[in-house]
C-alpha cells in the first residue's frame, strides 16, 4: 500500500504464511533383543547367533504411530517513510548554518 501526500511517501507492507505440516515422530521400528536366555531350551548361548537364528528373549514396539501436527506462522510487516529529503554529512544545509557552522567558529582556536 503507498501514499502520496506532498513530499511523503508512505509504504506498508504485510506478509503472512501459514504453514502446516504432518510428520511421523519418534521411532515406529520395533525392537529386538538377541541376548541370552537360560530358561529358553532353543538360545544358542551366543547373541549374534540368536540373531542369525531369529531367536530373541524380547520386542518392543510402539502401539500406534506418533505424527506430529506441526505447523508455524510467519508473520512480517513494514512501513516505511521518503521525505525527499536531502543531507550532506548526516546535517541539512539549514541546520548546518543555523547550528554547526556557528558552533564551529566558536570553538575554532583563535
Ligand atoms: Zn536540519
Amino acid at each position: 500500500m503507498t501514499k502520496v501526500a506532498s513530499n511523503h511517501t508512505i509504504k506498508s507492507g504485510f506478509y503472512w504464511q501459514r504453514s502446516h505440516k504432518q510428520q511421523q515422530t519418534g521411532a515406529w521400528r520395533p525392537t529386538y533383543n538377541f541376548g541370552n536366555s537360560t530358561a529358553n531350551p532353543i538360545d544358542s548361548t551366543f547373541g549374534y547367533a540368536n540373531a542369525a537364528l531369529g531367536i530373541f528373549t524380547q520386542v518392543s514396539q510402539a502401539s500406534h504411530y506418533v505424527e506430529g501436527n506441526w505447523r508455524y506462522n510467519q508473520i512480517e510487516a513494514y512501513v516505511q517513510e521518503n521525505t525527499k529529503a536531502t543531507f550532506s554529512h548526516g546535517v541539512c544545509p539549514d541546520c548546518y548554518s543555523k547550528v554547526v557552522k556557528p558552533e564551529l567558529e566558536r570553538i575554532r582556536p583563535q
